[in-house]
């Protein structure tokens, strides 16, 4: 256990005392207008910590100093400290990873069980960026041969594009933000990490966990604030050479816009509304849980959960009676009761969307089959909780069935041919992700191929790896993250021609 827990398990020592500071140029200072913000135990609705408020000043100051260090001494680093630096903030990652969860579940209320030492997930995030310590020392350019007459030898060098804004989305803050540390530190970027204004501490805490590594002062600068001020500064900024961001398509669109001025590079990790598609012969004591789990996991609020389920008629109805019985059958709780499943939603303005589509669902014609209420039971009433819901007789063309509704709601749909479901899954703008069940192979190989998305699961669900690629196709996003790939959105290729007679 970190020695920086407090023996009361809901508080972190990180909580206590002044307004949390934001990190610009290794220093750790308030907001210049002095303004603060509450985050919220969206368990209890309780304010746990004031943030500080940052402003487009605040976001100038953090690009400032984000552009300093990129021209500073971080230029000059060698491959292997970058490497070892990387390695230094998994290991550090590691040894305070249980006060991180703790954050994370107390600011946006993820189930502290599924964050327990010994459970496998434990250390995913220094899995990352152990994985993004293995690049430093392998990007590289190419010699290349061209066909011009003298003596003319052309090369090109890998070169990082300099200051980044990392805009992130409050769902899984710790892993939001170390998916952006990690392809900057390995490609020698400086950033600006902008944390949703949901979900601030863990971010603020990894800061702390930065410098203290030595991670050079104005290479990650973390700056709290909202979206509409500090966020839309830093994507207007004309000295940001790059927004990588994660969050919902009309913001994406709108980065899109603020973008032009200085035609930055852009990558988008953006919403979606995934199919999941689920064949009569299938083993459905695998499919029941894991299409449901692939729903209800963080309480829907996952962006490439299968919220679209295709079941095929012969096993429609046992389909959906058992991913409704499994749906009834979790533990909705306070986010620090090690035996709860299911917390609540991030704020109240997620609670209030959330129960607008459980009463959108039976009024346009869906039958609901489990769930379907806000939990108004004594211990929760204060909360944003929800019900695990399952709508059966969805539509397609039903806005329960269509809208990225970013809670625990399943929509099931009959379907009766493999031709016909494969244009029904891909009828829709996003394309994030898909998934299918079946043990016929050649089905698998086929709808995994047709499938209009940047991942697709067979026989699975919500799986992800540092070295596979994670993007969207559509309006689901640009670019994709983890992977040799997601390198190269972080990196401008330079020819060099010399010409040496
Ligand atoms: P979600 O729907 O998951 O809350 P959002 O797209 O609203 O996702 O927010 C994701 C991140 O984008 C947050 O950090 C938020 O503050 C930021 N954000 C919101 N609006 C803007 C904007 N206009 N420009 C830049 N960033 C924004």
């Amino acid at each position: 256990m970190s020695a920086s827990i407090s023996t009361d398990p809901t508080r972190s020592s990180f909580l206590s005392g002044d307004p949390k500071k934001m990190l610009i140029g290794g220093l750790w200072v308030d907001a210049a207008s002095g303004k603060t913000f509450p985050s919220f135990n969206p368990s209890t609705g309780e304010v746990i910590a004031e943030i500080a408020e940052g402003d487009a000043e605040d976001a100038n100051r953090a690009v400032a100093a984000a552009r300093a260090a990129f021209e500073g001494p971080w230029r000059r680093m060698k491959p292997s400290q970058r490497q070892e630096l990387l390695w230094a903030v998994a290991d550090a990652i590691e040894e305070n990873y249980e006060e991180l969860q703790l954050l994370e579940v107390l600011e946006m209320g993820s189930p502290i069980g599924r964050s327990r030492p010994g459970k496998k997930r434990s250390s995913w995030e220094a899995s990352v960026l152990r994985y993004f310590a293995g690049w430093p020392t392998k990007i590289h350019g190419q010699t290349i041969p061209n066909s011009l007459p003298g003596s003319v030898f052309t090369y090109t060098v890998k070169e990082p594009v300099g200051v980044v804004a990392a805009i992130v989305p409050w769902n899984r803050p710790i892993s939001n933000a170390v998916w952006k540390i990690g392809p900057v530190l390995a490609t020698g970027c400086t950033m600006v990490l902008k944390p949703a204004e949901e979900a601030s501490l863990a971010a603020l805490r990894l800061g702390e966990l930065l410098t203290e590594v030595g991670v050079p002062d104005g290479v990650v600068n973390v700056v709290t604030g909202f979206g509409e001020t500090v966020g839309a500064t830093l994507t207007e900024h004309h000295d940001v050479d790059k927004v990588s961001f994660t969050g919902s398509t009309a913001v994406g669109q709108s980065i899109v816009r603020a973008s032009a001025g200085n035609l930055k590079r852009l990558s988008l990790e953006l919403g979606g509304k995934s199919p999941d598609v689920v064949f009569a012969d299938a083993d459905l004591t695998r499919a029941i849980p894991g299409a449901a789990m692939a729903v209800f996991t963080n309480s829907g609020q996952v962006c490439c959960a299968g919220t679209r389920i295709y079941a095929e008629r012969p096993i429609y109805e046992q389909f959906v009676e058992g991913v409704s019985e499994f749906a009834k059958g979790l533990r909705v709780g306070n986010s620090l009761d090690p035996e709860t499943q299911i917390g609540p939603l991030v704020s109240s303005e997620q609670l209030e969307r959330v129960t607008g589509y459980l009463e959108l669902g039976p009024e346009e014609g869906a039958r609901t089959t489990a769930g379907g209420h806000r939990v108004m039971t004594e211990d929760l009433a204060k909360g944003y909780f929800v019900e695990p819901t399952v709508f059966a007789d969805v539509e397609d063309g039903m806005r329960v069935a269509r809208d990225e509704i970013f809670g625990p709601v399943a929509c099931i749909l009959p379907f009766d041919s493999l031709d016909e479901v494969s244009k029904r899954a891909n009828d829709t703008n996003y394309g994030l992700s898909g998934g299918l069940w079946t043990r016929d192979i050649g089905k698998a190989h086929r709808l995994a191929s047709e499938m209009q998305a940047g991942t697709v699961w067979v026989n699975g669900f919500l799986q992800f790896d540092p070295g596979i690629p994670f993007g969207g196709y559509k309006m689901s996003g640009w670019g994709s993250e983890m992977g040799e790939k997601s390198l190269d959105d972080y990196l401008n290729t330079k020819s060099v021609w010399i010409n040496s007679d």
